[in-house]
């Protein structure tokens, strides 16, 4: 038989359909890769009981001929998403061994459709980072390696585990959460692919927060195809999150295939940055021949405000986190430190539950948030976001479907290697990213070749609201041009 850990999601679906294997196969062939592969890090926490009653229960549904859309598909979820009775972190001293009494409703929406849980995923500390290596279970190591070499890189961030885990065959798809980047920026990073839905598109119920205003979570998977199996059942509307949206979800499968023809891509001048590597430059303008040649227009736009986005986003942001993480006090959530009085408890708890990276960005919040700077810095950063958004709605309205960028300047970078004495070394990781976040779009990360050392490199795909189907359609001609790419397997 072949190695069931290699399949993609969707011919799993169909050996299981066939009764070809059982998904408890499928789950036992996934857990013992993850046994040999715990050098990567990827998971946080193994959860091989529900995972094995879960494959059971999916086996039963097939038997029975009422499989749901993902029966027995076993996945990862990131350490974000709270899960029913299964220990939650946020990768974060500070919720120690929180076990939630609640399941965040993109999962529940995946166990509703049948799939298997296998454990939950390591990630960035309360999902801050470009390199998971702010976790407080250690850095996350990708599978790729440079060609003749074997250094340690990252898999980027923040959902690091869940990249890795998908590149290195330890699940068959994996939920992520990306506020900047950090779906697209990991998947570029490990040669997967990794979709952030329109914001309002999945529901943030019971994920916790970094920046609510543009936290959305979104699947990763090594094939565009299987993205757009998993976004089918993660998104949908809620009641319980009020920015998620009434609207219908539809089969995104369905535009896997379908023709481009006559669509109008855009190429902003902006996102060609001085001194960006021409191995970039070559990847873009590849990328752009390929939908040339599948029939779509290339045009150059103009996203005037770009240039602008990082430094918003960075006020922006941090100023949403440190409001949202005032909660973690030592009253009601995981880990408390005893101090004299009430306030020295909070203070002692949260100095040492925080790591650096977060203590920076709450201590950045809350200057930016603070009197006599909200207007210089949180209300200015308001302002450009909205400018930024214009830039976008304007280039649409110019009849443009979708807009096609690089997704990282670099390829993965080597752990410890970035961001040391200078936090923005790392920030600028998310340079061609975060845009999309402070706009509200779709954006997809396709894998479209690789750089001299032999690692892989993205491309974005940047849509219209609601427009997923165009980025599953666009993302598949450049798969198709690219073909697949498999770490050398140096773990196990
Ligand atoms: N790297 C960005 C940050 O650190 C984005 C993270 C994310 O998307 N969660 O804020």
């Amino acid at each position: 038989m072949t190695d069931l850990t290699s399949l993609t999601l969707a011919d799993a679906r169909e050996g299981l359909a066939q009764k070809s294997f059982t998904a408890l196969e499928l789950t036992d062939a996934h857990l013992a890769a993850m046994e040999k592969a715990r050098v990567l890090n990827a998971y946080v926490l193994e959860t091989p009981e529900q995972a094995r009653a879960q494959a059971k229960a999916a086996d039963a549904t097939i038997a029975r001929g009422e499989a749901g859309l993902l029966a027995g598909i076993p996945l990862g979820v990131k350490d974000l998403f709270a899960t029913t009775g299964v220990r939650t972190t946020a990768c974060s001293k500070i919720l120690g061994n929180f076990i939630p009494q609640y399941e965040s409703t993109v999962t529940s929406q995946l166990w509703r459709d049948g799939a298997v849980m296998l454990g939950k995923l390591n990630c960035d500390e309360f999902a801050m980072g470009s390199s998971n290596e702010t976790s407080a279970f250690g850095p996350v190591l990708n599978p790729w390696r440079r060609e003749g070499s074997d250094l340690d890189l990252v898999p980027g961030g923040s959902s690091g585990g869940s990249a890795s885990a998908v590149a290195a065959n330890l699940c068959l798809g994996a939920t992520g959460t990306d506020t900047g980047g950090s779906i697209r920026q990991p998947a570029a990073f490990t040669g997967i692919v990794g979709i952030k839905p329109t914001y309002g598109r999945c529901s943030r119920w019971g994920t916790v927060a970094f920046a609510s205003s543009l936290d959305q979570a979104g699947p990763f998977a090594r094939t565009v195809r299987d993205t757009a199996i998993l976004m089918r059942s993660m998104a949908g509307h809620d009641p319980k999150d009020t920015t998620s949206v009434d609207r219908p979800v539809p089969d995104y499968e369905a535009a896997i295939g379908k023709s481009v023809k006559g669509m109008k891509i855009g190429i902003p001048k902006e996102y060609r940055l001085d001194g960006m590597s021409g191995e970039i430059d070559k990847l873009w303008a590849q990328g752009a021949d390929w939908l040339k040649a599948a029939g779509a227009e290339l045009v150059e736009v103009s996203l005037p405000h770009t240039k602008y986005a990082l430094p918003a986003y960075y006020v922006v942001a941090p100023a949403e986190a440190s409001s949202n993480l005032a909660r973690y006090d030592g009253v009601r959530y995981g880990a408390r430190v005893n101090g004299r009085n009430i306030a020295e408890m909070y203070e002692n708890t949260r100095a040492a539950g925080f790591g650096p990276e977060v203590r920076r960005r709450i201590m950045i919040g809350t200057y930016v948030l603070s009197a006599g700077y909200y207007d210089a810095y949180y209300l200015r950063a308001q302002k450009v976001r909205t400018l930024i958004k214009k830039d976008f709605e304007d280039v649409f309205a110019k009849g443009v479907h979708a807009i096609l960028t690089p997704a990282t300047p670099s390829a993965a970078f080597g752990v410890g290697e970035k961001g040391k004495a200078d936090p923005i070394e790392m920030y600028l990781n998310d340079i061609f990213t975060v845009t999309v976040n402070m706009a509200g779009l779709p954006g997809i990360a396709v894998p479209a070749g690789k750089d001299k050392q032999g690692l892989p490199l993205g491309l974005q795909l940047i849509g219209r609201p609601f427009d997923e189907d165009t980025l599953f359609s666009l993302g598949e001609v450049i798969e198709q041009a690219t073909g697949h790419f498999t770490a050398r397997k140096w773990w196990a």
